[in-house]
Protein backbone atom coordinates (compact mmCIF):
# COMPACT_ATOMS: atom_id res chain seq x y z
CA UNK A 1 0.00 0.00 0.00
CA UNK A 2 0.87 3.75 -0.44
CA UNK A 3 0.81 3.93 3.22
CA UNK A 4 1.90 6.82 5.65
CA UNK A 5 1.36 5.84 9.22
CA UNK A 6 0.55 8.60 11.50
CA UNK A 7 1.57 7.09 14.81
CA UNK A 8 0.41 8.53 18.34
CA UNK A 9 1.74 6.36 21.05
CA UNK A 10 5.39 5.25 21.20
CA UNK A 11 5.57 1.42 20.77
CA UNK A 12 6.63 -0.78 17.67
CA UNK A 13 9.00 1.22 14.61
CA UNK A 14 10.12 -0.40 11.43
CA UNK A 15 13.16 1.63 10.87
CA UNK A 16 15.48 -0.65 8.52
CA UNK A 17 17.68 -0.89 5.19
CA UNK A 18 14.36 -2.11 3.36
CA UNK A 19 16.66 -2.52 -0.35
CA UNK A 20 18.49 -4.81 1.35
CA UNK A 21 18.13 -8.70 0.79
CA UNK A 22 15.65 -10.76 3.08
CA UNK A 23 14.16 -13.51 3.78
CA UNK A 24 10.44 -14.22 3.14
CA UNK A 25 9.10 -12.88 6.02
CA UNK A 26 5.69 -12.05 5.79
CA UNK A 27 2.22 -12.75 3.83
CA UNK A 28 -0.57 -10.76 3.32
CA UNK A 29 -3.50 -12.83 3.07
CA UNK A 30 -6.87 -11.83 1.49
CA UNK A 31 -8.93 -14.83 2.96
CA UNK A 32 -12.05 -13.93 0.75
CA UNK A 33 -13.66 -11.07 -2.00
CA UNK A 34 -16.93 -11.44 0.05
CA UNK A 35 -17.59 -8.12 1.99
CA UNK A 36 -20.92 -6.83 3.94
CA UNK A 37 -19.48 -3.20 2.86
CA UNK A 38 -19.65 -2.08 -0.53
CA UNK A 39 -16.45 0.81 -0.79
CA UNK A 40 -16.02 2.94 -3.94
CA UNK A 41 -12.61 2.69 -3.18
CA UNK A 42 -11.35 -0.67 -2.72
CA UNK A 43 -8.11 -2.39 -3.45
CA UNK A 44 -9.39 -5.82 -4.20
CA UNK A 45 -12.75 -4.88 -5.59
CA UNK A 46 -14.89 -6.94 -2.94
CA UNK A 47 -18.41 -7.83 -3.12
CA UNK A 48 -19.15 -11.37 -3.31
CA UNK A 49 -16.96 -14.53 -2.66
CA UNK A 50 -15.54 -15.92 -6.11
CA UNK A 51 -16.16 -19.09 -6.57
CA UNK A 52 -12.74 -20.63 -6.51
CA UNK A 53 -11.93 -19.54 -3.44
CA UNK A 54 -9.44 -21.33 -1.42
CA UNK A 55 -11.61 -23.66 0.47
CA UNK A 56 -10.97 -24.79 3.96
CA UNK A 57 -8.73 -27.72 3.70
CA UNK A 58 -6.71 -25.46 1.75
CA UNK A 59 -6.51 -22.53 4.03
CA UNK A 60 -5.55 -24.91 6.68
CA UNK A 61 -2.61 -26.61 4.18
CA UNK A 62 -1.55 -22.45 3.64
CA UNK A 63 -1.23 -22.09 6.95
CA UNK A 64 1.30 -25.44 7.42
CA UNK A 65 3.24 -23.57 4.19
CA UNK A 66 3.57 -20.23 5.57
CA UNK A 67 4.77 -22.62 8.47
CA UNK A 68 7.32 -24.57 6.54
CA UNK A 69 8.37 -21.24 4.78
CA UNK A 70 9.45 -19.63 8.02
CA UNK A 71 6.70 -16.91 7.67
CA UNK A 72 6.11 -15.99 11.32
CA UNK A 73 3.22 -12.39 10.83
CA UNK A 74 0.30 -13.17 8.52
CA UNK A 75 -1.44 -9.77 7.52
CA UNK A 76 -5.14 -11.21 7.15
CA UNK A 77 -7.55 -8.68 5.01
CA UNK A 78 -9.84 -9.33 2.16
CA UNK A 79 -12.95 -8.80 1.43
CA UNK A 80 -14.00 -8.61 4.68
CA UNK A 81 -11.99 -11.41 6.79
CA UNK A 82 -14.79 -12.15 9.27
CA UNK A 83 -17.60 -12.71 6.75
CA UNK A 84 -15.43 -16.17 5.89
CA UNK A 85 -16.87 -18.56 7.86
CA UNK A 86 -13.59 -20.68 9.03
CA UNK A 87 -11.44 -17.26 9.90
CA UNK A 88 -11.27 -18.13 13.61
CA UNK A 89 -10.50 -21.79 12.89
CA UNK A 90 -7.64 -20.46 10.35
CA UNK A 91 -6.27 -18.14 12.94
CA UNK A 92 -6.84 -20.53 15.58
CA UNK A 93 -4.19 -22.84 13.09
CA UNK A 94 -1.62 -19.71 12.56
CA UNK A 95 -2.17 -19.67 16.77
CA UNK A 96 -0.84 -23.90 16.86
CA UNK A 97 1.92 -22.86 14.53
CA UNK A 98 3.56 -19.65 16.49
CA UNK A 99 2.17 -17.37 13.60
CA UNK A 100 1.02 -14.30 14.79
CA UNK A 101 -1.81 -12.29 12.57
CA UNK A 102 -2.29 -8.61 12.18
CA UNK A 103 -5.91 -8.23 10.92
CA UNK A 104 -7.29 -5.09 8.78
CA UNK A 105 -11.23 -5.26 8.73
CA UNK A 106 -14.26 -2.82 8.42
CA UNK A 107 -15.13 -3.73 12.04
CA UNK A 108 -18.82 -4.32 11.79
CA UNK A 109 -18.81 -7.55 12.58
CA UNK A 110 -16.48 -7.22 15.76
CA UNK A 111 -18.92 -8.66 18.40
CA UNK A 112 -17.96 -9.21 22.48
CA UNK A 113 -18.30 -12.83 21.28
CA UNK A 114 -15.87 -13.05 18.75
CA UNK A 115 -13.18 -11.14 20.10
CA UNK A 116 -13.51 -12.94 23.25
CA UNK A 117 -12.66 -15.94 21.36
CA UNK A 118 -9.96 -14.21 18.96
CA UNK A 119 -8.12 -12.95 22.53
CA UNK A 120 -8.01 -16.46 23.78
CA UNK A 121 -7.72 -18.75 20.30
CA UNK A 122 -5.38 -16.92 18.29
CA UNK A 123 -1.98 -14.71 18.14
CA UNK A 124 -3.93 -11.39 17.20
CA UNK A 125 -1.72 -8.71 17.77
CA UNK A 126 -3.32 -6.21 16.28
CA UNK A 127 -6.69 -4.68 14.23
CA UNK A 128 -6.53 -1.76 11.50
CA UNK A 129 -10.24 -0.65 11.07
CA UNK A 130 -11.25 1.05 7.91
CA UNK A 131 -12.80 3.85 9.56
CA UNK A 132 -12.03 6.76 6.80
CA UNK A 133 -14.63 9.79 8.65
CA UNK A 134 -16.19 10.39 11.61
CA UNK A 135 -19.04 12.22 9.74
CA UNK A 136 -21.50 9.24 10.05
CA UNK A 137 -22.97 10.66 5.92
CA UNK A 138 -19.57 10.55 4.86
CA UNK A 139 -18.78 7.15 5.80
CA UNK A 140 -22.06 5.61 4.98
CA UNK A 141 -21.55 6.98 1.26
CA UNK A 142 -17.88 5.85 1.47
CA UNK A 143 -18.31 2.23 2.79
CA UNK A 144 -22.03 1.86 0.97
CA UNK A 145 -23.54 1.06 3.81
CA UNK A 146 -26.57 2.14 6.54
CA UNK A 147 -26.66 5.69 7.77
CA UNK A 148 -26.02 4.08 11.53
CA UNK A 149 -23.01 2.14 10.42
CA UNK A 150 -20.15 4.68 12.22
CA UNK A 151 -21.83 4.40 15.50
CA UNK A 152 -21.76 0.28 15.19
CA UNK A 153 -18.25 0.60 14.11
CA UNK A 154 -16.68 2.99 16.67
CA UNK A 155 -18.41 0.69 19.18
CA UNK A 156 -16.16 -2.05 17.61
CA UNK A 157 -12.78 -0.39 17.74
CA UNK A 158 -13.97 0.58 21.77
CA UNK A 159 -14.57 -3.32 21.98
CA UNK A 160 -11.12 -3.94 20.45
CA UNK A 161 -9.05 -1.68 22.62
CA UNK A 162 -11.10 -2.76 26.03
CA UNK A 163 -9.28 -6.56 24.57
CA UNK A 164 -5.62 -5.06 24.85
CA UNK A 165 -5.29 -5.72 21.00
CA UNK A 166 -2.96 -2.75 19.42
CA UNK A 167 -5.54 -0.28 17.71
CA UNK A 168 -5.43 1.30 14.43
CA UNK A 169 -7.76 2.90 12.04
CA UNK A 170 -7.13 3.82 8.56
CA UNK A 171 -8.32 6.53 6.12
CA UNK A 172 -8.44 6.38 2.11
CA UNK A 173 -7.52 10.01 1.36
CA UNK A 174 -10.08 11.46 -0.80
CA UNK A 175 -11.41 14.59 -1.38
CA UNK A 176 -13.98 13.66 0.44
CA UNK A 177 -12.24 12.42 3.43
CA UNK A 178 -9.11 14.81 3.26
CA UNK A 179 -11.50 17.81 5.42
CA UNK A 180 -11.91 15.54 8.30
CA UNK A 181 -8.88 14.02 8.89
CA UNK A 182 -8.32 16.63 11.78
CA UNK A 183 -11.28 15.15 13.47
CA UNK A 184 -10.22 11.66 13.05
CA UNK A 185 -6.81 12.53 14.42
CA UNK A 186 -8.94 14.08 17.68
CA UNK A 187 -10.88 11.42 18.09
CA UNK A 188 -7.81 9.01 17.97
CA UNK A 189 -6.13 10.97 20.70
CA UNK A 190 -9.23 11.27 22.86
CA UNK A 191 -9.61 6.93 22.45
CA UNK A 192 -5.78 6.91 22.79
CA UNK A 193 -5.88 4.81 19.37
CA UNK A 194 -2.41 3.86 18.71
CA UNK A 195 -2.13 4.68 14.72
CA UNK A 196 -4.07 7.10 12.01
CA UNK A 197 -2.76 5.07 8.90
CA UNK A 198 -3.48 7.06 5.75
CA UNK A 199 -3.91 5.10 2.22
CA UNK A 200 -3.44 6.70 -1.00
CA UNK A 201 -5.71 4.86 -3.28
CA UNK A 202 -4.06 3.39 -6.58
CA UNK A 203 -6.25 3.01 -9.34
CA UNK A 204 -6.46 -0.57 -9.35
CA UNK A 205 -9.13 -3.02 -8.01
CA UNK A 206 -11.74 -0.62 -7.25
CA UNK A 207 -11.29 2.86 -7.86
CA UNK A 208 -14.83 4.94 -7.96
CA UNK A 209 -14.31 8.27 -5.70
CA UNK A 210 -10.37 8.77 -5.75
CA UNK A 211 -8.42 11.48 -6.20
CA UNK A 212 -6.66 11.28 -9.88
CA UNK A 213 -3.82 8.57 -9.91
CA UNK A 214 -1.47 11.58 -10.50
CA UNK A 215 -2.67 13.41 -7.48
CA UNK A 216 0.32 15.29 -5.56
CA UNK A 217 -1.11 13.51 -2.08
CA UNK A 218 1.63 14.31 -0.05
CA UNK A 219 1.58 18.22 -0.65
CA UNK A 220 -2.63 18.10 0.04
CA UNK A 221 -1.55 16.25 3.37
CA UNK A 222 0.44 19.22 4.90
CA UNK A 223 -2.39 20.62 6.57
CA UNK A 224 -2.79 16.68 8.20
CA UNK A 225 0.36 16.81 9.39
CA UNK A 226 0.62 20.15 10.77
CA UNK A 227 -2.67 19.38 12.74
CA UNK A 228 -1.20 16.30 13.95
CA UNK A 229 2.10 17.93 14.91
CA UNK A 230 -0.56 20.15 17.48
CA UNK A 231 -2.14 17.17 18.53
CA UNK A 232 -1.17 17.27 22.64
CA UNK A 233 0.28 13.49 22.42
CA UNK A 234 2.07 11.98 19.06
CA UNK A 235 4.97 10.25 18.37
CA UNK A 236 6.32 10.03 14.66
CA UNK A 237 5.46 9.10 10.97
CA UNK A 238 6.28 6.36 9.26
CA UNK A 239 6.28 6.08 5.36
CA UNK A 240 5.74 3.52 2.71
CA UNK A 241 5.94 5.13 -0.42
CA UNK A 242 9.31 4.52 -2.03
CA UNK A 243 10.18 8.00 -2.99
CA UNK A 244 8.70 9.78 0.13
CA UNK A 245 12.21 11.33 1.32
CA UNK A 246 12.85 13.24 -1.59
CA UNK A 247 9.63 14.52 -1.04
CA UNK A 248 9.72 18.29 -0.32
CA UNK A 249 6.68 18.12 2.26
CA UNK A 250 8.05 15.01 3.92
CA UNK A 251 11.30 16.75 3.92
CA UNK A 252 10.12 19.79 5.78
CA UNK A 253 7.67 17.67 8.25
CA UNK A 254 10.99 15.49 9.27
CA UNK A 255 12.46 18.89 10.27
CA UNK A 256 9.25 18.86 13.15
CA UNK A 257 9.12 15.32 13.93
CA UNK A 258 10.88 11.60 13.41
CA UNK A 259 10.05 10.74 9.84
CA UNK A 260 10.79 6.73 9.77
CA UNK A 261 11.18 5.66 5.67
CA UNK A 262 10.11 2.26 5.99
CA UNK A 263 9.75 1.53 1.82
CA UNK A 264 8.00 -0.94 -0.11
CA UNK A 265 8.00 -4.39 1.19
CA UNK A 266 6.85 -5.77 -1.67
CA UNK A 267 8.44 -8.34 -3.04
CA UNK A 268 11.56 -7.63 -0.43
CA UNK A 269 9.47 -9.51 2.58
CA UNK A 270 6.75 -10.14 1.56
CA UNK A 271 4.15 -12.00 -0.65
CA UNK A 272 0.39 -11.55 -1.20
CA UNK A 273 -1.86 -14.30 -1.37
CA UNK A 274 -5.37 -13.62 -2.88
CA UNK A 275 -8.56 -15.47 -2.35
CA UNK A 276 -8.13 -17.97 -5.06
CA UNK A 277 -4.86 -18.95 -4.15
CA UNK A 278 -2.84 -16.70 -6.81
CA UNK A 279 0.37 -14.46 -5.70
CA UNK A 280 1.22 -11.01 -6.29
CA UNK A 281 4.21 -9.46 -4.85
CA UNK A 282 1.91 -6.30 -3.96
CA UNK A 283 -1.47 -6.49 -1.70
CA UNK A 284 -2.32 -3.38 -4.33
CA UNK A 285 -1.87 -5.62 -7.73
CA UNK A 286 -3.96 -8.44 -7.66
CA UNK A 287 -4.14 -8.35 -11.37
CA UNK A 288 -3.12 -11.45 -13.75
CA UNK A 289 0.24 -9.02 -14.61
CA UNK A 290 0.99 -9.39 -11.70
CA UNK A 291 0.25 -12.94 -10.41
CA UNK A 292 3.75 -14.84 -9.62
CA UNK A 293 2.17 -18.30 -8.99
CA UNK A 294 -0.43 -19.83 -7.16
CA UNK A 295 -0.44 -21.55 -3.78
CA UNK A 296 -2.46 -24.29 -4.68
CA UNK A 297 0.56 -25.78 -6.83
CA UNK A 298 3.29 -23.81 -6.50
CA UNK A 299 6.17 -23.49 -3.35
CA UNK A 300 6.07 -19.95 -1.67
CA UNK A 301 9.82 -19.94 -1.12
CA UNK A 302 10.40 -20.96 -4.76
CA UNK A 303 8.25 -18.84 -5.90
CA UNK A 304 9.91 -15.89 -3.70
CA UNK A 305 13.23 -16.57 -5.01
CA UNK A 306 12.81 -16.91 -8.90
CA UNK A 307 9.72 -14.76 -9.84
CA UNK A 308 10.14 -12.45 -12.00
CA UNK A 309 8.08 -9.66 -10.42
CA UNK A 310 10.40 -10.24 -7.09
CA UNK A 311 12.93 -9.61 -9.08
CA UNK A 312 12.03 -6.39 -10.94
CA UNK A 313 11.04 -4.95 -7.33
CA UNK A 314 14.85 -5.86 -5.96
CA UNK A 315 16.40 -5.18 -9.04
CA UNK A 316 14.53 -1.94 -10.74
CA UNK A 317 17.49 -0.67 -12.70
CA UNK A 318 18.24 -4.72 -14.02
CA UNK A 319 14.76 -4.06 -15.79
CA UNK A 320 15.27 -0.67 -17.18
CA UNK A 321 13.43 1.19 -14.07
CA UNK A 322 15.24 4.18 -13.07
CA UNK A 323 18.46 3.19 -13.93
CA UNK A 324 19.73 6.53 -14.81
CA UNK A 325 18.57 7.94 -11.02
CA UNK A 326 21.29 8.00 -8.15
CA UNK A 327 18.56 6.97 -5.34
CA UNK A 328 17.87 3.90 -7.01
CA UNK A 329 19.40 1.31 -4.77
CA UNK A 330 17.69 2.97 -1.63
CA UNK A 331 14.37 3.53 -3.41
CA UNK A 332 13.76 0.51 -5.62
CA UNK A 333 12.55 2.84 -8.63
CA UNK A 334 9.09 3.95 -7.31
CA UNK A 335 5.66 1.97 -7.09
CA UNK A 336 4.95 -0.38 -8.84
CA UNK A 337 1.44 -0.79 -8.13
CA UNK A 338 1.09 2.93 -9.15
CA UNK A 339 3.23 1.99 -12.15
CA UNK A 340 0.76 0.05 -13.56
CA UNK A 341 -2.16 2.18 -12.68
CA UNK A 342 0.03 5.01 -14.84
CA UNK A 343 0.76 3.15 -17.64
CA UNK A 344 -0.63 -0.22 -17.63
CA UNK A 345 3.27 -2.32 -17.41
CA UNK A 346 4.04 -3.43 -14.00
CA UNK A 347 7.37 -2.68 -15.16
CA UNK A 348 6.57 0.75 -15.81
CA UNK A 349 7.65 4.16 -14.52
CA UNK A 350 5.74 5.41 -11.05
CA UNK A 351 5.43 8.84 -12.91
CA UNK A 352 4.35 10.47 -8.98
CA UNK A 353 8.32 10.48 -8.48
CA UNK A 354 8.55 13.77 -6.99
CA UNK A 355 12.20 13.94 -8.71
CA UNK A 356 10.74 13.26 -11.65
CA UNK A 357 7.76 15.93 -11.55
CA UNK A 358 10.82 18.58 -11.14
CA UNK A 359 13.07 17.39 -13.35
CA UNK A 360 15.47 16.48 -10.54
CA UNK A 361 15.97 13.34 -11.81
CA UNK A 362 15.79 11.63 -15.52
CA UNK A 363 14.95 8.25 -16.35
CA UNK A 364 14.18 6.42 -19.79
CA UNK A 365 11.05 5.48 -20.60
CA UNK A 366 10.14 2.44 -18.87
CA UNK A 367 6.67 0.17 -19.80
CA UNK A 368 8.10 -2.75 -20.87
CA UNK A 369 5.90 -5.87 -22.20
CA UNK A 370 4.67 -8.20 -18.88
S1 LIG B 1 4.36 -1.70 -4.93
FE1 LIG B 1 5.12 -1.31 -2.84
S2 LIG B 1 4.76 0.91 -2.49
FE2 LIG B 1 3.49 0.28 -4.24
S3 LIG B 1 1.47 -0.25 -3.36
FE3 LIG B 1 2.67 -2.15 -3.50
S4 LIG B 1 3.65 -2.37 -1.47
FE4 LIG B 1 2.98 -0.23 -1.66
S1 LIG C 1 13.56 8.48 -10.24
FE1 LIG C 1 12.96 6.36 -9.64
S2 LIG C 1 14.59 5.61 -8.24
FE2 LIG C 1 14.79 7.85 -8.43
S3 LIG C 1 13.67 8.61 -6.65
FE3 LIG C 1 12.25 8.62 -8.40
S4 LIG C 1 11.15 6.63 -8.37
FE4 LIG C 1 12.96 6.50 -7.01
Amino acid sequence: MRDLKLKLKPGHSKARVWMEPAPLRQLCWNVTYACNHRCGICFTDSHAAASDELTAPEALALVRRADDAGIRDIIISGGEPFVRADIVDILAAMAGRGISARIASNGSLLSDELLDRLRADTLIKSFQISLDSVDPDVYARLHGAKPDALAGVLRAIDRVQERGFHTTVSVRVTDETLPGLPRVLDLACEKGWSTVTLHLPIYTGRSDGAPHQDADALTLLGPVFDHFLRLPERWLVETYIPWAPHHPVLQRLAERVDVVHCGCVAGRDRLTVNPDGSISPCVCLDVPAAYVGNVRTDDLGEVFAGAWLCDVLRRPEAHGICADCEHVRSCGGGCRATAYALSGAVDGQDGTCPLLRSGQASVEAAGHAS
